[in-house]
């Protein structure tokens, strides 16, 4: 009888100029591994390995161990012989020995969240072999220590879980460290290190009841686990939902042929990108270190070197360094190894064009010889990311559709911030200055631990140097600043891939951890001192400094014009002031999609009035209350109208959830019972008899409206006299005015009737006429259904969906942050559905009402306006829908417009 066989590829080999995979496979290989394969198959030399895939790490969750184990243990094992015949030795060889790495890497990448084991398959006997054949002990026995160290606490569960946990080979250096009266690594002489291996594999054995593993193939199943548990662990999983990667994209494994930096003087390691990853400029950057292993460039524990002279002279200068000082103790790469830098260089040039992107490389040379470890698409700032895509398309490597298809649209948000005012600037009073790591202005108060960032409204956290596992703080923190590191530590990467204002390498900070301050000379700051930083310059500065919006010129400009040349659906803004709209049109917002008129009752002398209206109990005491608020609301809206100088303006009619208006405090009760001449009794009474069950389905939308028709009657003179008085200065608009929360076709009707008489009668009052329109929201389920017959009747559709997501969940939006975070911690959703439009679901009733609206009406204008708007997913899904238009912040209009032009770019794909 004949077996069926599991024939599946699960292990994908590379090296020696050949890869059974390539860079397409990202999603299967991890990003990490479809770079490596597509390397080694374009000629440059990567160490020879493997890549277990992506769906192996979902199996193992599945399965367990075992079954994954056996799942890929003969390729794994053949896999391994292959790596053994190009280097020319072998895996626990006791005289020729092969050792390896293994590293994480999902089909994105995510800076130091996942796990990485280096040096694998030393043992007692192998580290003997390792020493002659390097003929160098020191460093065979440094890696050996390396090794029980880096598996102890990724494989072995020996890291420390928090802050106060000391790391338990940290304190037997340190002890040792003490008791040799040495500072540093370098510093242990070989009995050291033989002693700290010693003392290592004890601690281990004290820790964990068993002994360090001895077979190096134990040693790799161990570790090929641990980097599919890293997928699940806390930082992962923080990292994971902060940025929306689904839980089932899972993690590959990628074993390597270990090359070693840390050989001697011969020896180095670097990280390198193609242009700068902070400004865009087309300069090829990065640090290295001699002799040194990857993660002592990227702890940020000693300086790193430049690659380039000039990026070393500009480096010094900033620095403070004598020329001669730097030529002599930190020359670039250029300068110290010219002959490997004119390879490096190449092959940058090479990968740059290849991917036809920036690159963000590590390489190692050992002994005179380069490896490049890695590439993969560089992480940059918004800035840089503009930058770089025109710049691409200008040097004829990619053309306008492939510029827009590079800008990330959520990153276009930090160019959208403020920035430093520079007359603020000119008297600033700068205390030091460290290297720019992430550009951007930072202003607030100290900060020493990260999960102490959100102890004020703006803190800028500060340290010596920061771990993955201030990720957290560092998000939350308006900059981050630290005294050690390059411009590629921990800190600068995660900043910048945050687009986070940062300053790394501040080496006059003297941090003191335990008092809670940093000393920059002879002046003292202390925790709660408010401090700026310029990520630009990298100057830190004293006290608060004023901040300013930003310019969109130059290629922000550019991508723009770029976006609307390609971009069919039409952008809108949610503006409810006339500044929102004047900001949202520099923005380039095409019209206003919604403005809530109950926020512009937000303000402390207009919420009087609208409490007293939401209080009074007869229509005389409302049509009193409503005629102070008719002015104020004529007004905005002039000033809107104005603002948008004649493009399409939808006014929506009053929809306050009445818990928002009603006054809850005492003192405000009695200041209100005072103003109305009623007793304070009686305002307290109205208070509990307006209070509602569940006010999001409560007495809101036009149900307010039908209920009270005199606030319909006055919101529509106000909008249409608004008109009219423009009409008069020359600005034609021409207002949509909408209606909330209407379900059944009568409310809808109702609500009109009252539009229109009112507007006819002000037509003959001012013996004038301006046109307008009267559309309705769709953001309750049986609205979407109902379409059809809404349509007869309405001149235009807004789809709700913050509204519509509501109660087609049943997720109350006032109360779902209590579960939604659980829910999407467990998997129950992906992401969170008031965010990101729940394209099955919800997606269905905005289709149906759409498709069942125009079939009524075919030329019916179909937008939407709730959150969604403003999420690119989102506008992707609205674009293919059919809608005319979104509507989002005016913070979010650039990054919709980028996103209108992607969609459409990606629906000729
Ligand atoms: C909506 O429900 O999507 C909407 C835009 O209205 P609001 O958020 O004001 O309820
Ligand atoms: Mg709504």
């Amino acid at each position: 009888m004949e077996v069926l066989q599991d024939v599946k590829k699960r292990v994908f080999k590379f090296g020696n100029k050949t890869a059974d995979g390539n860079s397409e496979m990202r999603n299967l290989l991890g990003g990490k591994g479809a770079n490596l394969a597509e390397m080694s198959s374009i000629g440059i030399p990567v160490p020879p390995g493997f890549t277990i895939t992506t769906e192996v790490c979902t199996e193992y969750n599945e399965l367990g161990q075992i079954a994954a184990i056996n799942l890929i243990k003969d390729e794994v094992e053949a896999s391994v012989a292959s790596i053994e015949s190009q280097m020319g030795a072998a895996f626990g060889d006791k005289d020729n020995p092969l050792l390896i790495s293994v590293r994480s890497g999902a089909r994105v990448s995510m800076p130091g969240m996942m796990d990485t084991v280096l040096n694998l398959g030393i043992n007692d006997e192998v580290v003997l072999g390792l020493a002659k054949k390097t003929n160098n002990e020191r460093f065979a026995w440094d890696s050996y220590r390396r090794f029980i160290q880096m598996y102890g606490g990724v494989v072995l569960g020996m890291k420390p879980a928090s802050k106060e946990d000391i790391d338990p080979f940290e304190e037997i250096m340190e002890h040792l460290k003490e008791k040799r009266g040495i500072t540093l690594d370098t510093e242990f002489t070989l009995q050291d290190l033989q002693d700290l291996v010693y003392d290592f594999k004890d601690a281990v054995k004290k820790r964990t009841g068993k002994n360090f593993p001895t077979n190096p193939w134990d040693q790799l199943w161990g570790a090929i686990i641990a980097v599919f548990n890293s997928w699940n662990g806390d930082r992962a999983v923080y990292y994971r939902n902060m940025n929306g990667y689904p839980a089932d994209w899972g993690t590959a494994v990628n074993v390597q042929a270990m090359v070693y930096g840390n050989m001697g003087e011969n020896s180095g390691t670097g990280v390198c990108f193609t242009r700068d990853a902070g400004t865009g400029e087309n300069i090829f950057n990065g640090e290295y270190l001699i002799n040194a292993q990857g993660e002592d460039v990227v702890a940020g524990v000693r300086t790193p070197q430049q690659i380039t002279k000039i990026g070393s002279q500009r480096w010094a200068e900033l620095a403070k360094i004598e020329e001669e000082d730097r030529a002599e103790n930190y020359p670039s790469l250029e300068e110290l190894m010219p002959t490997i830098f004119s390879e490096l260089n190449s092959y940058q040039d090479i990968l740059e064009k290849h991917y036809r992107d920036m690159q963000d490389m590590e390489f190692t040379i050992q002994d005179g010889k380069l490896w490049i470890l890695q590439t993969r698409n560089g992480k940059r700032t918004g800035a840089a990311m503009v930058k770089i895509a025109m710049d691409l398309q200008k040097e004829g490597m990619i053309d306008e559709k492939e510029a827009l298809m590079l800008v990330e649209p959520n990153k276009l948000d930090e160019l959208l911030h403020p920035v430093f005012d520079p007359e603020a600037l000119k008297r600033a009073k700068v205390i030091a200055q460290g290297l720019p790591a992430s550009p951007g202005a930072a202003t607030g108060k100290i900060v020493f631990f990260a999960d102490e960032a959100d102890k004020y409204k703006n803190s800028i956290l500060v340290r010596i140097e920061t771990s993955p596992e201030d990720l957290e703080g560092m998000n939350i923190a308006k900059g981050i600043l630290t005294a050690r590191g390059g411009m590629t530590s921990h800190a600068a990467v995660v900043a910048r891939g945050m687009g986070k204002c940062c300053i790394s390498g501040a080496g006059a900070l003297k941090i003191d951890y335990k008092r809670r301050t940093v000393t920059i000379g002879n002046q003292k700051y202390h925790e709660g001192d408010w401090i700026s930083l310029n990520g630009s310059t990298g100057n830190i500065i004293e006290g608060k400094v004023a901040t300013k919006e930003p310019q969109l010129s130059g290629e922000f400009a550019e991508i723009m014009n770029l976006a609307d040349k390609y971009g069919e659906i039409k952008v809108r803004t949610n503006a409810d002031t006339p500044r929102d709209a004047k900001v949202a049109r520099s923005f380039g917002a095409q019209g206003i999609g919604l403005t809530r008129t109950e926020h512009m009752f937000f303000e402390l002398d207009r919420i009087k009035a609208m409490r007293e209206m939401i209080l009074a109990d007869t229509v005389k005491g409302r049509k009193q209350a409503l005629e102070e608020l008719l002015p104020m609301q004529r007004s905005d809206f002039e000033g809107i109208f104005e603002a948008m100088e004649g493009c399409a303006v939808t006014i929506r009619l009053l929809d306050p959830p009445l818990h928002e208006f009603v006054p809850h405090q005492l003192a405000t009760q009695k200041e209100l019972a005072e103003d109305m001449h009623i007793s304070l009794q009686a305002v307290k009474n109205k208070v509990a008899e307006l209070e509602e069950f569940n006010p999001m389905l409560g007495h809101r939308g036009c149900r307010l409206g039908n209920t009270y028709p005199e606030i319909t009657e006055m919101q529509a003179r106000a909008i249409i006299e608004a008109a009219l008085n423009l009409k008069e200065r020359g600005v034609v608009c021409k207002p949509e005015i909408m209606i909330p929360l209407v379900g059944t076709v009568k409310e809808f009707e109702m609500q009109e009737q009252i539009i229109r008489r009112t507007a006819k009668t002000i037509f003959k009052e001012r013996n004038d006429a301006v046109e307008y329109s009267v559309g309705t929201m769709i953001e309750i389920p049986r609205a979407a259904l109902m379409a059809d017959l809404i349509a007869e009747k309405a001149d235009f559709f807004s789809f709700g969906t913050n509204d519509l997501t509501q109660m087609t969940f049943g997720y109350s939006r006032d109360d779902a942050s209590k579960f939604l975070p659980k829910y999407i911690e467990k998997g129950i959703l992906k992401v969170d559905p008031f965010e990101v439009i729940d394209q099955e679901g919800v997606g269905q009733l905005v289709k149906i009402g759409t498709q069942r609206g125009r079939a009524t009406k075919p030329e019916l204008k179909v937008g939407i306006c709730g959150e969604h708007g403003g999420e690119p997913s989102s506008i992707e899904f609205c674009y293919n829908t059919g809608m005319d238009y979104v509507s989002c912040s005016p913070y979010r209009v650039p990054i919709a417009r980028l996103v209108s032009a992607q969609a459409a770019i990606k629906s000729t794909m």
